[in-house]
């Protein structure tokens, strides 16, 4: 963490807190933490952010950040045509590829104001070096199936094991376990993964109920639906954060919900592969789950873009439901902030602008175009409807400007574009 102390003074503060207050105040950082709202003093370091919001770091719940090398891979086909070629191309990948996407990958998200990211994929160790360089928070996923499914080298067990143990404790790096989902798992595999988690304390991350074909098959193999399934198995736990979860039943949901399972919907991805718009996440947020916010990997939503989420999961539900007032722009906010910390259990440490919390910040530009004008009434739903990367102005993780005036500071962002450019040749040519 850092030691320095760092002030954003004469901004608009998001707080998201409890009675989310914008408040036209300064913020004090200091040892990595948020330590003063209000006026502040001295700093080492002083920004200003007169005209500028001063809003919570976004939390992308669900993605695959080395999937960026596979950016326009695979489009406009369904799920099912879209994992054969993933899984084609994911076979012959090294650890220099991984690094790139991971790297590229946790550029775009900076420079979206995205601070932290939850991942599944395998190769965690090499994604991991990425997340120390570049300056993101990574919640890393060792992805886990059957070994009969995988193309990693070993047990993936074990190798999501070795990968937790040597990354426990590291600054920004949250290891958990992953898992690729019912298709894949059977149900040893699946209990093997919890019993690791709960002797790691981690979070277990799994893609839940993504497409009917999913729900249809593992009802066909097994007599349920996969989540009455992972309840009836004792899977099921406030560990576990489930991905998509686009077909669920209302039963379900309320078996979730009793057992304090999280969400992240993932709606771009939803849409363009088709796999459902009938995410049911009002009635998830009802029944008391929470659920954050997730691009999924570029391969499916092509940006890791958490402003198009944001606004695409708004439109999607009034849409869906032929109801303007279903998904609010401040319930959609609180999905990329408070809830997607609370979904990661983190929810006394990230996703609001409070004392005591860590210093995960973006400060966004109320003078682009975009966000013209803005007043305290109009500002959550700029943010959501109007807002895109290019407002951002600084990024802040921990305490420590990882963009600042736009321009990434912890990495060669040309060097890092001509590397990925040229290694992803060989998927394309
Ligand atoms: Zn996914």
């Amino acid at each position: 963490m850092s030691s320095e102390s760092l002030a954003l003074k004469g901004g608009w503060v998001v707080t998201q807190n409890p009675k989310r207050e914008i408040l036209k105040a300064d913020v004090l950082i200091e040892n990595g933490l948020i330590s003063q709202i209000g006026k502040v003093g001295k700093a080492d370091e002083v920004i200003d952010a007169k005209g500028c919001a001063v809003i919570p770091g976004l939390i992308n719940a669900h993605t695959h950040i080395s999937m960026t090398l596979m950016r326009g891979i695979a489009d406009d086909v369904n799920l099912e045509g879209f994992l054969n070629k993933t899984f084609k191309v994911d076979a012959q990948r090294t650890a220099e590829d991984i690094r790139a996407g991971a790297e590229l990958g946790a550029i775009e998200m900076l420079r979206s104001g995205c601070t932290s990211f939850v991942d599944m994929y395998y190769g965690q160790d090499i994604i991991a070096g990425a997340v120390k360089d570049s300056g993101i928070r990574g919640f890393l996923g060792w992805v886990v199936l059957d070994e009969k499914f995988t193309t990693q080298k070993g047990s993936p067990l074990t190798n999501c094991e070795r990968f937790i143990s040597e990354h426990s404790g590291k600054d920004r790096i949250h290891p958990l376990v992953a898992l690729q989902g019912v298709y894949v798992c059977s149900e040893e595999t699946l209990m093997k993964a919890k019993e690791l988690a709960i002797a790691k304390d981690t979070l277990l991350h799994i893609h839940l109920s993504e497409t009917r074909k999913e729900v249809y098959d593992h009802q066909a193999s097994t007599g349920n639906r996969p989540g009455d399934w992972l309840y009836g198995i004792g899977f099921l736990c406030d560990r576990v954060l489930a991905a998509h979860c686009a077909w669920l039943t209302m039963g379900e949901i309320r078996r979730m919900a009793e057992r304090g399972v999280s969400a992240a919907h993932c709606p771009v991805s939803n849409m363009k592969l088709a796999s459902g718009f009938e995410a049911p996440v009002p009635e998830m947020q009802s029944a008391g789950i929470s659920v954050g916010l997730g691009t999924d990997g570029c391969s499916s939503q092509n940006r890791l873009d958490m402003w198009g989420e944001m606004k695409t999961c708004a439109l999607l539900h009034k849409v869906q439901r032929l109801d303007a007032t279903v998904m609010t722009a401040q319930r959609v906010f609180d999905m990329a902030t408070v809830e997607g910390a609370n979904a990661l259990k983190m929810g006394d440490r990230l996703g609001s602008i409070e004392p005591g919390k860590i210093a995960d910040l973006a400060v966004i530009d109320l003078k682009h175009p975009a966000m013209v004008p803005t007043y305290p009434q109009n500002i959550v739903s700029n943010l959501v409807y109007s807002c895109q990367s290019d407002c951002v102005r600084h990024t802040v993780v921990g305490g420590k400007m990882a963009m600042k005036d736009s321009r990434i500071l912890t990495m060669d962002e040309k060097k890092v574009a001509e590397d990925a450019q040229k290694i992803s040749e060989k998927f394309f040519l």
